[in-house]
């Protein structure tokens, strides 16, 4: 298992054991199992083990070795014993014992046969005894320790006649102990070893004599020398640990233990070679093993039958190399073998578990295969869209949404051609047509189209595509069919509600454009006829009257104004003009109105704009007039003592020409509890109820406010302390207009009317106006000027009484009986393009939706009037109407 990203060179780094990588490189085996960890174990155990043994081996060798030779020297020492036992010791034990108790020598102890033929006897013996026994010499003592008969000692002599009273040998062996002693003969100038034993007068007699062996080490010394091999050496130790003989002749009477100096003196009187020979041997035999030469040797020591006599070998052990190196081998080899089946059979295991772990991987992968086509399976069957796989043309799956949404089982479907979903061959055609391309290059998204149920019907179906390998559309297509019949029934539906809800809204406009002009008519007539009440010289009581009349006729049509204005912000349908404006002048143009209140109140009204604010801004000067008017009048309205102050300020440029302004209408009056200021922006909403006793009002000018301030990209907020008083307050951006535009415009005006508004007219003017009131107040209004009036009350009239009179100008209400106003201008205006000529038509209507005016100028109208007419707007429109007819 090779570790991922792991390469030969890293598994070669130094610092790896030298050992590893030998196996490694002998083995073969891929190095990374030497990263097991258990398997570094158990070669490291081998290699130690391996160690330890091959240590044993090179240490063990040599005590194996001495083991070994140990037996050879034991029973090389065994013999030698043997050999002096039974050859030195007893044999001459037994020669001695049968000497002392021979006839001869006793009677010559005795003396009594000290005779010569008595001697000779003696002599003879002795000489038998010597030749038999190849002794040095054998000799009898009598009592005294005279010696008296002898074998020859040396060429020639014998020792008969000599006195050794006062020897060991002689001493000890008359007081009845048999003796054994190594004695520096000074006759042959070398140790020899004496047996001496007493001679008794007869069974159980007195000691009479003594008989003496003397032998030399020369015997023994042929013993050691048949017996030991090369490797070993042997010496003999008197009791007094003196070395009698050895193999090596430098080692002969050297002391193995220390001598008492006493000891030494006895040893040189009794004529032993003396302190230069007694020197110590180069080694102590009380150790197990001694040195000596270069060499090791084991030492055994055996004691002889003679009393205090030792045989000592020496065993020498040579170092086994030629052994220690063949089993070091062998255990190296055996070690690098175990090591070797270690690794081998390690890798069998990694590889066996390898092959294990891969089959069981690849079981694992087929199991997540599976679950993948289970789970897509899955997901295929809760999808709540056909799907169907095409390929080459033909449907390879389809899931359950498919049969239900197409009518077919998945037997009828699957194989066969996907144009089965098509109402005809045609229809599929064309879908291939337009769609295969774009399918080929990437995706289809929800095409709609008509698809075929099995029972005939045609559904309509959005359709998906998606090429497994665009644009290689032979690898197939996933098809995803949607059954959109409910969706487009919904959406019918709601189309169909849809429209209902424009015609109810419309109905609403109409309703409202109706109810306006309905209630506007009568008001007309009402302000209009006290107006001209008013100007015919009433009484002073009577013109109190008819003022209070004008006065209230003007609040309701404030009030009118104010539903009429709610209705348009609520139907979405109020407009916006953006047209170059005086600020300062329209402000003057409605601050006198309100003034006129203050005073009347004895309230003071500032109106303050800053000296930064441009004078000629870019807007709707009506809307914005009639924010500030609601918010100064509420302000006079709930400040019973204090002022009301107006201030206009520039707050910053928000470009070139752009500018936010800030108006600010603040009163001291009586403020407005917390908890109510959000309320008063709701349509209809009063901070308190009875202020609608107190101080009148509908709830609706701040709600109109709020709404003209949004349209214009502002917002009303508000301030207050209650008891104190309020500050309304909006910024709004604004784009400054150039003088030039202005200029323009006035200019335009100019040209319309050079004089400005005349004080009298002459002319014939068209009224077609179905109202009465309306008319007559038209009538009154157009005559007082100067004009001729024909009036009619329909538009089909006035199209009449225009194609058979001549006039120079058209009044044209909208809403007429037979025929409206639209109606009678766009006749007209067809007739008039045979002849070129052009009559200026001025519409009059109580219509006061925004898009009226639109609608008058479509219809070929020239101007617009809203109801109630006001006369100078009038006076000034006919002015300009008919001098430009003039100038024509
Ligand atoms: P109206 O004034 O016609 O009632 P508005 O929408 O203009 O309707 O005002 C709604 C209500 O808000 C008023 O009825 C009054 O209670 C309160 N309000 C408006 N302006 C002020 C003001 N300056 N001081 C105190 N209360 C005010």
């Amino acid at each position: 298992m090779q570790h991922p990203g792991q390469t030969k060179k890293e598994i070669r780094q130094p610092g790896k054991s030298r050992l590893l990588r030998s196996l490694h490189s002998f083995s073969g085996i891929s190095a990374p199992l030497l990263h097991d960890r258990a398997l570094r174990m158990r070669i490291a155990t081998i290699s130690l083990l391996t160690l330890l043994a091959a240590l044993a081996i090179i240490f063990g060798s040599a005590r194996v070795a001495r083991m070994i030779y140990h037996t050879d020297q034991t029973m090389a020492t065994h013999r030698l014993v043997f050999e002096i036992n039974e050859f030195i010791a007893r044999h001459f034990d037994r020669a001695l014992a049968y000497l002392a108790t021979s006839p001869q020598i006793r009677s010559a102890c005795m003396g009594s046969s000290r005779t010569a033929a008595g001697n000779r006897d003696l002599f003879n013996m002795l000489v038998t005894a010597q030749g038999t026994l190849d002794a040095s010499v054998v000799y009898v003592l009598d009592a005294s320790g005279t010696v008296i008969g002898s074998s020859p000692y040396g060429p020639g002599r014998t020792l008969t006649g000599r006195n050794y009273r006062s020897r060991p040998f002689f001493l000890q062996a008359l007081a009845g102990q048999t003796y054994h002693g190594a004695i520096f003969s000074t006759i042959t100038d070398e140790p020899e070893i004496y047996f001496s034993r007493q001679v008794l007068s007869g069974k159980g007699g007195d000691p009479v004599g003594v008989v003496v062996i003397r032998v030399s080490l020369d015997s023994i010394n042929s013993f050691i020398h048949n017996t030991l091999n090369k490797n070993q050496e042997a010496l003999l130790l008197s009791p007094d640990g003196i070395v009698l003989t050895a193999s090596r002749e430098e080692w002969r009477f050297r002391t193995t233990r220390l001598l008492t100096d006493r000891r030494k003196n006895e040893l040189v009187k009794n004529r032993w070679p003396g302190e230069q020979i007694l020197k110590p041997m180069p080694f102590l035999l009380k150790d197990r093993l001694v040195h000596y030469n270069g060499k090791d040797y084991i030492v055994d020591i055996q004691a002889v039958e003679l009393p205090g006599w030792h045989i000592v070998t020496l065993q020498r052990v040579p170092y086994p190399f030629t052994v220690v190196l063949i089993l070091t081998l062998l255990t190296i080899l055996a070690g690098g073998m175990f090591a070797f089946t270690t690794l081998s059979v390690h890798r069998e295991l990694a590889l066996t578990e390898e092959v294990r772990l891969g089959r069981a991987e690849r079981k694992r992968a087929e199991a997540a295969r599976l679950g993948t086509l289970r789970e897509l399976e899955t997901i295929l069957a809760a999808s709540l869209v056909g799907i169907v796989l095409v390929r080459d043309g033909l449907i390879t799956t389809a899931n359950e949404r498919m049969t239900a949404i197409m009518g077919y089982t998945p037997e009828e479907m699957i194989g066969k051609n996907v144009q089965m979903f098509f109402p005809g061959k045609e229809e599929f055609r064309k879908f291939v047509r337009m769609y295969a391309r774009q399918l080929a290059q990437r995706e289809l998204e929800h095409i709609e189209y008509q698809l075929q149920k099995k029972d005939g019907t045609v559904i309509p179906c959005t359709l998906s595509g998606k090429a497994i390998a665009a644009p290689d559309l032979s690898q197939g297509v996933v098809w995803v069919i949607e059954d959109i019949t409910e969706r487009k029934q919904a959406e019918n539906e709601l189309e169909q509600a849809r429209r209902q809800a424009v015609a109810a809204s419309r109905a609403k406009s109409v309703f409202l454009a109706n109810m306006s002009h309905e209630l506007r008519t009568p008001m007309n007539g009402i302000i209009g006829i006290t107006g001209f009440m008013l100007d015919s010289g009433p009484t002073p009581d009577q013109r109190k009257r008819l003022e209070l009349i004008r006065t209230s006729a003007g609040l309701l049509m404030r009030i009118i104004n104010d539903i009429l204005d709610f209705s348009k912000v609520e139907a979405g349908r109020l407009e916006l003009e953006e047209t170059p404006f005086f600020l300062r002048s329209a402000l003057d143009g409605v601050v006198a109105n309100l003034d006129v209140q203050a005073r009347q109140k004895g309230l003071t009204l500032t109106v303050h704009v800053d000296g930064q604010v441009p004078d000629i801004l870019i807007g709707d000067p009506a809307r914005l007039m009639q924010v500030i008017v609601n918010l100064v009048a509420n302000g006079l309205k709930f400040t019973p003592a204090g002022e009301v102050v107006l201030h206009i300020s520039r707050l910053k440029d928000l470009g070139p020409d752009q500018v936010l302004l800030i108006f600010e209408v603040r009163d001291t009056g009586i403020g407005i509890a917390p908890a109510k200021r959000e309320i008063i922006f709701e349509a209809f909403a009063q901070a308190d109820s009875s202020h609608t006793r107190q101080y009148g009002g509908t709830g609706l000018g701040l709600s109109i406010g709020r709404r003209i301030v949004r349209l214009m990209g502002g917002e009303l907020h508000l301030d207050s302390e209650q008891g104190k008083g309020s500050r309304f307050w909006f910024s709004l951006p604004f784009t400054v207009a150039r003088q030039d535009d202005l200029l323009e415009q006035e200019s335009a005006a100019a040209s319309w009317c050079p004089g400005g508004p005349p004080d009298s007219l002459a002319g014939r003017i068209l009224l077609a106006e179905d109202e009465f009131i309306n008319a007559t107040l038209a009538v009154t209004l157009l005559e007082d000027a100067g004009l001729t009036v024909k009036s009619v009350t329909t538009g089909k009239e006035a199209v009449k009484a225009w194609q058979e009179e001549e006039f120079d100008c058209i009044l044209m209400d909208i809403q007429m009986p037979e025929m409206d106003g639209y109606e009678a201008v766009r006749r007209i205006r067809e007739q008039e393009i045979k002849t070129g000529a052009h009559i200026p038509v001025i519409a009059m209507t109580a219509y006061a939706m925004d898009d009226d005016r639109g609608r008058c100028l479509e219809a070929g109208m020239d101007a617009y009037l809203a109801k109630p007419i006001n006369r100078s707007e009038l006076l000034d429109l006919l002015g300009r109407f008919i001098a430009a007819g003039r100038d024509d």
